[in-house]
């Protein structure tokens, strides 16, 4: 179909970037489980691996049906092109890989996916990168923390665990006014609840492995390029604007325009890295982006239904929800999240560290998992799982001290996940 700007979002996450296959005349799109794609002739060849031409060389950098979730990704986050890959995690090493060189540093906010905080304060450092670890609501402190090496600025837009809402456009404006790209994460959200681009977000990255898959099936991940950023601004981001040596001397910026990170993604940090999604993996979260809207308003009331009768229940001391009035977030998620704050929260339990083990024990339908977003409820104690490599003082920064508990709430009825979390408080003393 032509993605007309009339379209709506549930339209869009059904037809974006997919049409029947010429081929067959197939209406779903189909898997291409092909390596490798056959060239029309020599010259179709050369100006293919010359860059000069789009199409399907070898499936480590294009392949039909990631194709089809890249351009159904990038529309739905109102982005100009998507690289997909093979994680979440991936996808964050890939956004940082064209902006990053030895010495260079990326200013992150102290509320992120606990395998995020460890990938920023210990693996990247083998790279020579490294990050600065910023409370985002001490906008100060962020503007502070930018210096001349700095190269960008991370953050999440709903931060996993702690029911806390990033203020995208106080942080869009410090990153656009010290000439970085700004980065958001925004898997807890899904661009149904959140579209960062429209806040002044340059990049979005995604663990598609959560809700925009929804099934708890595969995992994966995409980079959405705003198009906005002006990558020749000034020298900071050379692997964007001055010549490639891999491709003669071509220049990313001056030949792709604002598709330059894209290109990039794809032409050097798939080909190179090497971090590629599979057909059979975008199969699977295509089926789950085309429910995505309907999934995410059941979500979101069951979890504010949820949330509410949590938080007055004798046994906990505290939820953190941006989606109840109680929040200090409240108002900020009906700015950034119109639709809704997520489905993802925190409890505390007056029984402490103890009372949160034997609870994760006594549920039956929620799953003690180290997974999100999928259809059914799930738990975890980030204390002891996720964020068990971390300090503390981190762990409590992230929102994850050692009397929380998770809830990742699922599509099944509300009241027989109440009955469940009733059951598993009592039994938790
Ligand atoms: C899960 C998750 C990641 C990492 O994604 P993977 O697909 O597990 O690599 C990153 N950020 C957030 C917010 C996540 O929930």
């Amino acid at each position: 179909m032509t993605d007309g700007p009339t379209y709506g979002f549930d339209t869009l996450q059904i037809h974006a970037g997919a049409r029947p296959d010429p081929a067959t005349g197939a209406r779903q799109t189909p898997i291409y489980q092909s390596t490798a794609f056959v060239f029309r002739d020599a010259d179709h060849a050369a100006a293919l691996f010359n860059l000069q031409e789009v199409g399907f060389i070898y499936s480590r950098l294009t392949n039909p049906t990631v194709a089809v979730l890249q351009e159904r990704i990038a529309t739905l986050e109102g982005g100009v092109g998507a690289v997909c890959c093979s994680s979440g995690h991936a996808a964050q090493i890939m956004a940082l890989f064209p902006l990053m060189a030895p010495g260079r540093n990326v200013v992150v906010s102290t509320r992120l996916y606990g395998g995020t905080i460890t990938q920023f304060s210990q693996t990247i450092k083998r790279f020579g990168w490294s990050a600065k670890f910023i409370d985002f609501d001490d906008v100060d402190a962020v503007r502070e923390a930018i210096d001349e090496d700095t190269r960008a600025v991370f953050c999440e837009s709903i931060a996993n665990p702690g029911g806390y809402v990033t203020d995208l456009p106080a942080i869009a404006g410090i990153a656009d006014a010290a000439g970085i790209p700004l980065i958001v994460d925004n898997t807890s959200a899904t661009p149904y609840l959140c579209r960062p681009i429209e806040h002044g977000a340059t990049l979005v990255v995604h663990s598609t492995t959560k809700y925009l898959t929804g099934n708890g099936t595969v995992t994966g991940g995409a980079i959405v390029d705003s198009g906005k950023f002006d990558w020749s601004a000034s020298d900071k981001f050379p692997s964007l604007s001055q010549p490639e040596p891999a491709y003669h001397g071509l220049k990313f910026h001056e030949t792709f325009g604002p598709l330059a990170f894209t290109f990039h993604g794809i032409a050097v940090g798939l080909r190179d890295l090497g971090m590629t999604m599979n057909p059979q993996g975008a199969h699977y979260t295509l089926l789950g982006i085309e429910t995505l809207s309907l999934r995410m308003d059941r979500h979101v009331e069951n979890a504010v239904k949820i949330a509410s009768w949590l938080e007055k229940h004798k046994a906990v001391e505290k939820v953190t929800y941006a989606g109840l009035p109680s929040s200090p977030y409240y108002d900020r998620a009906k700015e950034i999240c119109p639709r809704g704050a997520g489905a993802l929260f925190t409890v505390a339990l007056k029984g402490g560290y103890d009372a949160c083990i034997k609870f994760v024990n006594a549920l039956e339908i929620f799953s003690h998992v180290a997974n999100l977003g999928d259809a059914r409820s799930l738990v975890i104690h980030s204390a002891s799982t996720t964020h068990r490599q971390l300090s503390p003082e981190q762990q409590v920064a992230a929102g994850a001290a050692p009397n929380v508990v998770r809830l990742s709430i699922g599509l099944e009825d509300a009241d027989d996940l109440m009955a469940d979390l009733d059951r598993a408080l009592s039994a938790a003393g």
